[in-house]
């Protein structure tokens, strides 16, 4: 399955986008408060807005200190490079964002290995999985340094028993642990916990503001105070340190403020899109937190992701395969009934 499918280009107005999370746009709330950041040169560390943000989600995280990036790849990136060197090794999930759909950055730039294992259907990795893939000491071999865990992974929240298990496998081998948890927040709500409880058993963290928060842009890298550090001359070689960046980084301040909460309603919005489809006996359903999967009984994709453009829904559709719709905070009760009535009109 690709999640990044094409999808048909509307013919008319968008009414309802769920190709992916990061289609939200600021709101005029979010906006008032770019527009009013407190700004300076972060390059030089005089950017008391992206300081702030840095601080907050810190905190929040239960993290010595944050690095504002301009991206979630950027920021997963910058994490591997700080932690592995040249012929180093990244133990993570086939199917996980780092290995995936990040276009071998750490391999391109960082010479680092990847290892990567198949994730369970649980969205976790298995704890002897981890340990096989531990490599001895001997020339032959890269040196394995750190376990990369995803959460969601597919909208799946992994539970927190699950991830410990993985984290204790990987301590024992000495390997550092990283969290990219792009989409912290909605395992955090479906979960149940609070976000510090997901990120607990994790050295380093990666969070994405401009996804489900809403954020137009931007990622936060969290660690010890040393790691960010280093982190932070990474960010400046691949071309990641920003100038005024306070009016991206109020963005997310104000998303951490004022958009988790509505993540619930997000996941809420999947279960009733979820239950439209699972009404139409199409095809099999698959709904964890903000996401549905839903796979065609025949291949019937491009032409449902046509007719569904035509009534101004866009889904990434491709040609055969699993469907993915992700909920956000742009999706209105309103637009899920369109997307209703072009479903139960094309199958009806
Ligand atoms: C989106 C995503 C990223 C990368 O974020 P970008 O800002 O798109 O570069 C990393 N990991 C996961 C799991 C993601 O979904």
């Amino acid at each position: 399955m690709n999640q990044y499918a094409k999808a048909s280009a509307p013919t008319g107005a968008v009414i309802c986008d769920l190709r992916s999370d990061t289609v939200t746009r600021p709101d005029a709330a979010m906006r008032a408060a770019m527009a009013a950041a407190e700004v300076g040169d972060d390059v030089t560390g005089d950017d008391p807005t992206v300081a702030r943000l840095e601080i907050t989600l810190a905190e929040r995280l239960g993290k010595e200190a944050g690095l504002f990036l301009p991206s979630g790849t950027q920021s997963n990136l910058v994490a591997m490079l700080s932690h592995c060197g040249r012929g180093e090794e990244v133990i993570t999930g086939r199917g996980y964002h780092v290995f995936k759909y990040e276009a071998g950055g750490a391999s391109v730039l960082g010479g680092i290995v990847m290892d990567p294992l198949e994730v369970a259907a649980d969205g976790g990795l298995e704890p002897a999985a981890i340990s096989a893939a531990v490599k001895e000491d001997d020339s032959h071999h890269p040196v394995s340094r750190l376990l990369s865990l995803e959460n969601t992974h597919n909208g799946k929240a992994v539970s927190l028993a699950r991830i410990e298990r993985a984290v204790t496998a990987g301590r024992a081998a000495g390997l550092a642990l990283h969290l990219d948890g792009a989409r912290l927040f909605n395992a955090a709500t479906a979960l149940r916990r609070d976000a510090d409880e997901v990120t607990a058993p994790f050295d380093t963290v990666s969070v994405c503001l401009s996804k489900g928060l809403g954020a137009p842009v931007g990622s936060v890298l969290l660690g010890p105070v040393e790691f960010i550090a280093r982190a932070r001359r990474w960010r400046k070689m691949l071309g990641g340190g920003l100038r005024q960046a306070g009016v991206l980084a109020a963005a997310g301040l104000h998303a951490l403020e004022h958009h988790v909460t509505g993540l619930a309603a997000d996941h809420a919005r999947a279960e009733a899109l979820a239950g439209i489809l699972r009404g139409l006996g199409a095809g099999a359903v698959e709904q964890d937190s903000n996401m549905v999967f839903f796979t065609p009984d025949s291949p019937v994709n491009a032409r449902l992701g046509a007719h569904l453009a035509k009534q101004g829904v866009l889904i990434a559709a491709g040609y055969a395969g699993p469907i993915r719709m992700v909920l956000h905070r742009d999706v209105t009760d309103e637009a899920l009934w369109a997307v209703q009535n072009g479903l139960t009109e094309f199958y009806g």
